[in-house]
């Protein structure tokens, strides 16, 4: 492409809400071979909501739901925001939290009223037996749904189990990306069964669940070694390092300061149809039609 076919492609692109912040975006997307997603906040609209709590027979529903959201009050995680917003309806108070910290990607611990309370994935409360909730756990997680779980004095009290809902274009965005040519991919947090449960609704060809924020760069790097031109879209929320390794780093909706220097294509609003239109523009500017 000229350099001027460029300038009008980008400036096409800008009219339609797409913002290539580097005009080799537009080459590299082009030649991309898979188009990897985040899950929260990029194909789920990223507000999840509390669906079940799963007490243990030694604890109480409103006891636990005060002190696991007392701690998550301090949290900025989606799920945080959904067991305090769980609580608030209910109607409980909310004790101080007297110490606190939190392990991203894996939960948050702290003292609330001398309880110590720790909630997270399995893999953080790694030395409680949580047996007795698999039963359930498994049942939920293959509705796409995700618990985390909360211990109280070391002791495991509930499952607690939030549901986010697809953002409405996030299939047919998929099914088109695939009628393009590509392979799709999915890179999430959360846990494997419901990671493969959400991926299997929209038809995503690969999935990689229980990625570390830390490593989601490395899990692009993976898929570059077999499809050679990786594009990522995430919303910038714990993916800014992806967003940066990826050969196109495509940010949606947000417009949080890291996600736009972290990317090469910023889209303005959360509509999953804008990837589409960064493909369609790329190439059309690529064949010159313009
Ligand atoms: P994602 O948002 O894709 O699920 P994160 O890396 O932010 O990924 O979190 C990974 C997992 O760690 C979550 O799915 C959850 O199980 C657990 N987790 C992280 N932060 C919290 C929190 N504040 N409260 C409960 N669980 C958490
Ligand atoms: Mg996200």
């Amino acid at each position: 492409a000229t350099p001027t076919s460029i300038m009008v492609g980008t400036g096409r692109a800008a009219e339609l809400g797409v913002l290539f912040r580097k005009g080799e975006a537009l080459q590299l997307l082009r030649d991309a071979g898979i188009v990897a997603f985040d899950k929260t906040g990029t194909l789920t609209e990223g507000k999840p909501q509390l669906t079940d709590l799963i007490l243990d027979e030694h604890f109480e529903h409103d006891e636990v739901l005060a002190l696991v959201a007392a701690l998550e009050a301090r949290s900025e995680h989606p799920i945080a925001s959904a067991i305090v917003a769980a609580a608030e309806k209910a109607g409980l108070t909310l004790s101080p939290v007297e110490e606190f910290d939190s392990d991203p990607g894996h939960g948050v611990v702290g003292r609330v009223g001398g309880r110590l309370v720790k909630v997270g994935s399995a893999r953080y409360l790694s030395g409680l037996d949580l047996s007795d909730f698999d039963a359930a756990v498994e049942r939920l997680s293959a509705e796409g749904k995700s618990p985390v779980f909360a211990a109280i004095d070391d002791r495991p009290a509930a499952a607690i189990v939030v549901a986010d809902v697809l953002k409405p274009t996030s299939k047919a965005v998929i099914a088109a990306l695939h009628e393009q040519g590509l392979k799709t991919a999915m890179i999430s947090g959360d846990n494997r069964r419901t990671a493969e449960a959400i991926a299997r609704d929209l038809g995503i060809d690969e999935v990689r669940a229980e990625v570390l924020p830390a490593d989601k760069a490395a899990a692009l790097k993976t898929l570059r070694q077999a499809y050679r031109t990786v594009a990522y879209v995430g919303d910038g929320i714990n993916d800014a390092p992806a967003l940066a390794e990826a050969d196109v780093g495509i940010a949606v909706g947000t417009g949080t300061d890291a996600a736009i220097e972290s990317a090469d294509v910023v889209l303005l609003g959360g509509d999953l149809r804008q990837v589409l239109n960064a493909f369609i523009i790329s190439r059309a500017t690529l064949r010159n039609i313009w």
